[in-house]
């Protein structure tokens, strides 16, 4: 299984937030759609730097579960995920069989 490509995906994004949070913290607006974990769609009344902290964590999760050779297990199921899944959102936690997760970016 080729995981460089999405190993690559997590540390942009992890770029991204780390570039996210640090304007936040400068009192700059950011337009978090794009940053936005899954199950996170909405504001929902979360303040944009807890939302984008708790992506950082799961993104630098993920790549620790990359390097250890666990990635790609769906959090709900325990099952696997596809490789098409993962190519679509490389920091996906569940699989398309899974509900996804209500509360947030946590099972
Ligand atoms: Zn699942």
């Amino acid at each position: 299984m080729d995981t460089q490509r999405w190993r690559r995906r997590l540390l942009d994004k992890l770029g991204e937030v780390c570039a996210g949070i640090a304007r936040l913290k400068a009192g700059e607006t950011v337009v978090l759609a794009d940053m936005a974990a899954p199950g996170q769609a909405g504001e929902g009344g979360v303040d944009p730097l807890t939302r984008l902290l708790a992506f950082k964590d799961l993104l630098n999760e993920r790549l620790a579960a990359l390097a250890a050779g666990e990635f790609g297990v769906c959090e709900g199921c325990g099952g696997g995920l596809s490789e098409a899944e993962l190519d679509q959102i490389p920091w996906v936690a569940r699989c398309s069989a899974c509900p996804s997760d209500p509360g947030g970016i946590r099972a």
